[in-house]
């Protein structure tokens, strides 16, 4: 068998999601891996699927009892011999289940990490032929992170016993560089092939509209999209019930699932949509926990949700099949109000003592400040979403409303050139933040002495925003021009390719949100209320929208203030 075979017959899967295929790969050569993918990427199946192939037995390193008994529920289901061994065993279990290994019944064996120095188990394992150590959860063996385990550091313990050494593959969620270095030096990975995905879903579209005419927006939308299956979210039962009446009446094939309905009715409806006896569903968020629809070609939210979170999360159940699909959100200013009506009458909340009570409200008006800002960005809408969850995106993805709508080609040579020349003249001493500074006028000797030798303009680019600054900052390392140190100082350096930006032929362009009529308005106005609101959506205003101004300032205000600090 291979890996399509046995993917297809023990697991019932067609096809490998990213990430797994090339770890899978290395491992099967021969070579360590880290794989670094999000929760929910499938990391088991990139250690479990070389297990069957490989001539020897793979021993799985996991923090807790509760995912041992699950992975290893799971893997005798599909027909696969698993075991584990921890100390949810009485004793007389242990032994039975390590003489069924030693009879080389198990392919594939869970062990607690503080039991792998032990006698019994040492006894068994250098007379065994250990194949492969996974190491799930890896991120334990790092005390950057919160979840450190000491008996983690038996591993590397454990390996160096062996008389022959297996692959090591390594395997977490958690991102960050120094977990990651941690990871590599502690288990003491050879050479590993270092994999990441991130959580940035490169098929999906993302769009955003605020129509006048919601409901004919959407009726455009579907029409445009004949035979294709989707979603459509509204935030409240009712909003469904209409929604989904209209969409009948236009003539549709759409079904509908909220809390509301019997738990027969929503199983029905359900089915109907998995199974494609209807296209179309229009759903509250009720909808959608542990369904694993591939074909979903679109998810319209109708209202917009109560944070990204929750946004990221709907949007994600198009194109699973990685094919492209369309993540569409209709606003409208009447979603803000409802969404804080959510947040103040929230019945879970009802049970938390008043002071906490407040502080998880104060959370979710947050979280719905930056889902309203979500809506009105001109920037990138992935690099928005990315950043939201710590990810750094391009400015640029090409492939959302904004990039399409809203962006432009900028030369920004001279911008770029004023950087690297003021790495370069600094000596090469400073973080992104300092150059910045710099560049914005720090009234240095140095500074004073650089523009006048070196670069005239250099007195204009003093007006260039922060953010700007930044975004050209970010091209230059994501297009080595500069890089940046691997320490906790993060020092800008230059490379070989920075000389090229200061010469006289450099001319270099990258893609820009355009500045939008509003902002440039507001600037001049010095923002009245209706300043901004003229800008934003046209001439008459309701209640909501008024409401939503007002977050939208404070929103602004906020950002003001991160830029300084
Ligand atoms: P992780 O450990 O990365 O959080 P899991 O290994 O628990 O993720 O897998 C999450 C879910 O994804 C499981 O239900 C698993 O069966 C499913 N899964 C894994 N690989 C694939 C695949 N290639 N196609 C479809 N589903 C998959
Ligand atoms: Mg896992």
């Amino acid at each position: 068998m291979d890996k399509y075979q046995i993917l297809k017959k023990y697991f019932g899967y067609d096809t490998f999601r990213e990430g797994q295929e090339p770890l899978i790969d290395s491992i099967l050569s021969g070579r360590d891996v880290l794989g670094i993918l999000p929760t929910g990427a499938g990391k088991s199946l990139i250690y479990q699927i070389p297990a069957m192939l490989m001539d020897g037995i793979t021993l799985v390193i996991s923090p807790l009892i509760s995912l041992m008994k699950d992975q290893v529920g799971s893997l005798n289901q599909a027909g696969i011999h698993a075991a584990f061994l921890n100390s949810s065993l009485t004793t007389g279990q242990y032994y039975k289940a390590l003489e069924l290994a030693r009879q080389g019944r198990y392919p594939i064996i869970y062990v607690a990490p503080e039991r792998l120095v032990t006698e019994e188990f040492l006894d068994f394992a250098l007379h065994a032929k250990i194949a492969m150590v996974a190491v799930d959860e890896a991120h334990c063996v790092s005390q950057w992170g919160q979840d450190f385990r000491p008996s983690y550091l038996k591993i590397v313990e454990f390996i160096k016993k062996l008389p022959k050494r297996p692959v090591v593959s390594a395997f977490t969620a958690t991102a960050t560089r120094e977990v990651r270095d941690d990871i590599m030096d502690i288990l003491l990975l050879e050479n590993p092939k270092v994999l990441t995905t991130g959580f940035d879903r490169p098929n999906l579209y993302f769009g955003v509209q605020s129509p006048k005419d919601k409901y004919g927006v959407l009726k455009n939308y579907l029409e445009m999209h004949p035979g294709e299956c989707g979603i459509v979210y509204c935030l409240t039962r009712k909003g469904v019930e209409e929604v989904c009446g209209k969409l009948k009446e236009d003539g549709f094939s759409v079904t509908r699932y909220h809390a509301g309905l019997g738990d027969a009715e929503r199983k029905k409806n359900q089915d109907d949509f998995i199974y494609d006896r209807y296209q179309i569903i229009v759903a509250t968020n009720a909808f959608g926990m542990g369904i694993d629809k591939s074909n979903v070609r679109f998810v319209v939210h109708y209202n917009m949700p109560k944070n990204m979170e929750s946004y990221y999360q709907e949007a994600g159940r198009a194109g699973r099949d990685g094919e492209p699909a369309e993540c569409i959100l209709l606003y409208g200013g009447q979603d803000v109000v409802t969404n804080q009506l959510f947040i103040d009458n929230s019945q879970e909340n009802q049970e938390l003592d008043p002071v906490a009570r407040e502080l998880v409200a104060e959370r979710d008006r947050e979280r719905l400040r930056k889902m309203t800002y979500y809506c009105f960005t001109n920037e990138c809408l992935r690099d928005y979403i990315l950043r939201y969850f710590g990810e750094y995106g391009e400015n640029y993805c090409g492939n959302c409303s904004n990039c399409l709508s809203q962006f432009e080609s900028v030369d920004v040579t001279e911008i770029a050139r004023a950087l690297v020349g003021c790495v370069k003249s600094s000596r090469q001493r400073y973080g992104v933040n300092v150059i910045i500074d710099t560049v914005h006028g720090a009234n240095t000797a140095k500074i004073r002495n650089y523009r006048m030798n070196e670069n005239p303009n250099y007195g204009e680019l003093a007006k260039v925003p922060s953010y700007k600054l930044r975004q050209v900052i970010n091209y230059l390392l994501l297009n080595e021009f500069l890089t940046v140190t691997n320490d906790e100082y993060a020092i800008v350096k230059l490379t070989a390719k920075s000389e090229e930006v200061l010469g006289d032929e450099a001319q270099i362009t990258m893609k820009m949100a355009k500045e939008q009529e509003h902002q440039a308005k507001e600037k001049k106005e010095k923002k009245s209320r209706k300043g901004i609101a003229a800008g934003l959506a046209g001439a008459d205003f309701t209640e909501a929208d008024e409401q939503l101004f007002e977050v939208l300032r404070s929103l602004r205000m906020e950002i003001a203030r991160e830029e300084k600090v």
